[in-house]
């Protein structure tokens, strides 16, 4: 029965009690975290936990305890497992633990980074300007964090967008104009084409320029497809360049492209999603060489930077041009001269979202921690990773080499001799992935290279040793033997 004397609130009714609770779960969290290894890195959720989920929300509440002992049963074993030494499916970060307490404390502050004089404001800034430096582009480039590379891709290409074409906000696609054309690479990521779609300009204003053999765009081909569209009269608007393809790892030829899109007078858009934090290595620094010459660079931090998810950004070399892209009037959100909201610009004019979490505060939490030079160092380890398992690869006449190995990206299969049919090939191989998965082994993922299926590891996971390399061929090369 409630009290209609008193007034409710959803804080603890007594801090003491939620004290005690808090801390059992932060224990028992940081011992999840530190046995996480000895843990199968998948596992496939019975049934009558799947059935719990279909539970109508209930109309009492339980405790804290009661909700959390649920959660330690019934959603925490049942991952993808990304936060395991194993995974290395796709390309997904691990998470930190001090990356965890980060999020808990944004959390308690809960500010709306939305815009207006607060230190997670600065704080924010501050973040984007560290990668920006870091890049090699100015440090008053125009940025902001975002939930993913999808989402950074998209504010990049708004901006592309507001540049090429300043009317298009107000007349949308309009058959009178003549069409923008975006340009990309065969091997470029689906989300290129997805924000395309989402500014409402179609999918057919992208053209998908042919790879070399090493996924690697053709910059002759590009150069030709814009001669080809300006000729017909459209509008060529932006070059969007691989730093990192999600199948191989492969960087098209940033300063070829910086070159190109100078002449033409275009926009270059950098796809950076988890290459672009090679620049933050000393030892492969180099293969992002032509980043800082780019008009835009999307990049995720829940990926190649450990981030939990989510955590990315978006940078602009000129802001303004995202103010002009983004910018609303709205009289709720009147900046009073002096007050609060008088700053020079707010986020929420610079993106997609108007209220927006605290996403800054996990990765300036670690870079403080850590420095950038460990971060490198950490990019670094994960690249000789994926070397070493190439050497093993090429040294062993059971397993072939499918694509080069560039960064952290490998593609293999295994291929006992004698056995050449493409289609047996890819059985034995799928049956491999799904072994590794089911087992709880390892977490690589897959894709088809030149038609050819392929298995995938992309090391992006601080968490990965040596011996887990040995694990994972040990088992592949196992399904020589059969
Ligand atoms: C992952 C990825 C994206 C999309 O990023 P999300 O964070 O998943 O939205 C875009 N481009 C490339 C190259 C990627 O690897």
């Amino acid at each position: 029965m409630t009290d209609r004397n008193r007034d409710e609130t959803l804080d603890p009714q007594d801090w003491e009690a939620f004290r005690t609770d808090a801390r059992r779960i932060l224990d028992d969290t940081i011992d999840y975290l530190q046995g996480r290894r000895e843990e199968p890195v998948w596992q496939r959720m019975p049934d009558t936990v799947r059935q719990g989920f279909s539970a109508p929300a209930p109309d009492e509440g339980q405790s804290l305890a009661t909700t959390y002992a649920e959660y330690r049963a019934t959603v925490r074993p049942y991952l993808i497992g990304n936060n395991h030494p194993r995974f290395w499916g796709w390309v997904n970060g691990n998470g930190t633990p001090t990356a965890m307490l980060a999020e808990m404390l944004a959390a308690s502050i809960d500010p709306n980074c939305a815009g207006a004089d607060q230190a997670p404001r600065d704080l924010e800034l501050q973040v984007v300007r560290w990668f920006a430096e870091a890049y090699g582009l100015p440090s008053d480039c125009g940025g902001l964090m975002v939930s993913g590379g999808s989402e950074a891709n998209l504010v990049c290409l708004a901006a592309a967008r507001q540049r090429m074409d300043p009317d298009a906000r107000r007349l949308g696609v309009d058959p009178a104009r003549a069409d923008l054309v975006f340009y990309c690479s065969a091997e470029a990521h689906f989300s290129i084409g997805r924000a395309l779609e989402v500014l409402g300009l179609g999918a057919d204003s992208l053209r998908h320029v042919p790879c070399g053999d090493d996924g690697r765009v053709d910059v002759s081909a590009v150069r030709a497809a814009i001669a080809e569209d300006r000729a017909a009269g459209r509008r060529p608007a932006a070059i969007c360049a691989n730093l990192g393809t999600v199948n191989t790892g492969a960087i098209d030829p940033l300063n070829d492209l910086a070159d190109l899109a100078e002449q033409e007078q275009i926009w270059l858009h950098i796809d950076g999603a988890f290459g672009a934090l090679l620049a933050l290595s000393d030892s492969h620094r180099d293969l992002a060489a032509g980043m800082e010459r780019a008009d835009s660079v999307a990049f995720d931090l829940h990926k190649w930077a450990y981030q939990p998810y989510e955590c990315a950004c978006a940078l602009v070399r000129d802001g303004s041009v995202l103010d002009d892209a983004f910018g609303f009037d709205a009289p709720y959100l009147d900046r009073e001269p002096g007050g609060m909201l008088d700053v020079d610009f707010g986020l929420a004019w610079r993106g997609v979202q108007l209220s927006r979490g605290f996403k800054a505060l996990k990765i300036w939490f670690t870079i403080k921690q850590e420095g950038m030079t460990k971060l490198g160092r950490m990019i670094d380890q994960n690249c000789a990773q994926a070397q070493r398992l190439t050497e093993w690869i090429v040294a062993d006449p059971r397993l072939e080499l499918l694509a080069p190995t560039v960064t952290c990206v490998v593609n293999f299969r295994l291929h006992p001799s004698g056995m050449d049919n493409e289609a047996e090939l890819d059985a034995l191989n799928q049956r491999i992935v799904a072994h590794l998965h089911n087992s709880g082994l390892a977490v690589p993922s897959a894709t088809r290279v030149h038609g050819r299926y392929a298995i995938r590891p992309a090391y992006t996971n601080h968490r990965t040793t040596e011996a887990d390399l040995r694990l994972f061929m040990d088992a592949v090369v196992g399904f020589a033997i059969e």
